[in-house]
């Protein structure tokens, strides 16, 4: 039969849109795997790449060492880092912005950091009102930090026999 006779009969016949229908009815009665978001939430996954953070150690102290790793190694250049020393030798950023217009969510800033200053945290959920909302200043960072510490310090724990 030709190619136009077996297109006139599907056509004519609707098969189709009976097979169609037929995935349809099979996935009528599954579970259903949609959720009603915000109040049913997916799980994430423990390397999951939301908003950045930045962290403190124990004892309050900023881990950032200014050396500007992240910021050479970022692919959209959304990280500005200004350093200055401070009175005792030790070397900390006096300016830290992530424009979050400009990033892409790639996760080498915190892969880059050699003492888990920059991370990227489970936290996806944020928005901007006004323009410049979403640069994302040093002290908006180290409060997500604060904020997600116990949060970010397991999920790092998960990973660490991967790296
Ligand atoms: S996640 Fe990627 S694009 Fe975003 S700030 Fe880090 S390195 Fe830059
Ligand atoms: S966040 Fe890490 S990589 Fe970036 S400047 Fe600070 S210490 Fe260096």
């Amino acid at each position: 039969m030709s190619n136009n006779v077996v297109d006139y009969l599907q056509r004519l016949t609707l098969s189709e849109l009976f097979k169609g229908m037929g995935v349809t009815g099979r996935y009528l009665f599954e579970p259903k795997i949609t959720v009603q978001y915000p109040e049913e939430k997916t799980p994430l996954s423990h390397r999951f790449r939301g908003h950045h953070a930045l962290r403190r150690y124990p004892n309050g102290e900023e881990r950032c060492i200014a050396c500007k790793l992240c910021e050479a190694v970022c692919p959209a250049l959304a990280i500005t880092i200004e350093a200055e020393p401070r009175a005792d030798g030790s070397r900390r950023t006096t300016r830290y912005d992530v424009d979050m217009y400009k990033c892409i969510f790639c996760g080498f800033c915190e892969e880059a950091c050699p003492v888990d200053a920059i991370v990227e945290t489970s936290k996806f959920e944020y928005h901007g009102e006004i323009r410049g909302d979403l640069v994302m200043t040093k002290e908006k960072l180290l409060a997500i930090g604060d904020e997600l510490e116990a949060s970010i310090a397991a999920n790092r724990a998960l990973d660490a026999p991967y790296r």
